[in-house]
């Protein structure tokens, strides 16, 4: 769907439905942004801090989980690749959007806010009245800001654990361990990294399926 064919109105309807912090009941007709507006409100709530695995969306097919998942992927894989002229175009004026607002479509609302205050340009100045040079300050601060990280939250929120029984004292056919015969080993506590994005999940769960038929399987006589 194009957005510049939807009618303000309609796009003004569909972003108060797409906020996280509403609940809200979308009855529409096929082709209306329904999936739209159900994507937008998964992508606002990973942009608001909510961890990817208590979302849970339920559709009526696996074709639509499909497109849903299509389409939070694109957008979030479109803004790790955006260039200065494609951040450029956003930031032209529109109406009488303020700075905030466009950059708030980009980032996150307190990464926003930082850049803005970094790049010292005023939050509720419009588009349309934004000065060349706090323009490329703006653009400078979204393209080319650092943002050093101080710290981690610890070991009870980390997401990848590294290390574990090497890979290769395992037998892959049934996640037996070659070391100790009738030990059958899956997921985390072997050494396998998967990056973020449900490759961890899959990991345990293939490799807990192998195991455990590894386990049932009839085992000669010792
Ligand atoms: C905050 C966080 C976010 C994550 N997000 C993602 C994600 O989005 N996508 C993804 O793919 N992966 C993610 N992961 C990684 C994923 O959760 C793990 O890779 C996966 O759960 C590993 O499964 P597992 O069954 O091997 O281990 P676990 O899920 O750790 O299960 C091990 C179980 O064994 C129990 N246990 C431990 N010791 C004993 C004992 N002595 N006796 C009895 N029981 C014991 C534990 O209590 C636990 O229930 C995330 C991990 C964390 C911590």
């Amino acid at each position: 769907m194009r957005a510049a064919k939807i009618p303000p109105d309609v796009l003004a309807v569909q972003r108060d439905a797409s906020d996280p912090a509403v609940s809200a009941w979308v009855a529409a007709n096929a082709g209306s942004g329904k999936t739209h507006v159900l994507a937008q409100r998964v992508i606002r709530l990973l942009l608001n801090g909510t961890a990817p695995e208590k979302i849970l969306c339920l559709t009526y097919t696996k074709a639509a989980a499909a497109n849903m998942a299509n389409r939070v992927f694109e957008t979030l894989g479109q803004w790790t690749a955006l260039d200065d002229a494609a951040v450029d175009a956003h930031l032209r004026p529109q109406g009488s959007r303020t700075v905030l607002g466009a950059v708030r479509a980009l980032v996150p609302d307190r990464l926003a806010t930082m850049l803005l205050e970094r790049a010292e340009v005023e939050p509720s100045r419009s588009l349309a009245e934004l000065p060349r040079d706090e323009r490329r300050r703006l653009l400078d601060a979204l393209l080319r800001g650092e943002l050093p990280w101080t710290g981690d939250e610890g070991y009870r929120k980390a997401e990848v654990t590294g290390g574990g029984v090497s890979l290769a004292e395992i037998d892959p056919r049934t996640m037996e361990s070659r070391r100790h015969p009738g030990l059958f080993l899956c997921g985390e506590v072997l050494d396998a990294f998967g990056p973020i994005g449900g490759y961890n999940f899959l990991w345990a769960w293939a490799t807990g399926r192998a195991a455990g038929q590894g386990a049932a399987r009839p085992r000669p006589a010792a």
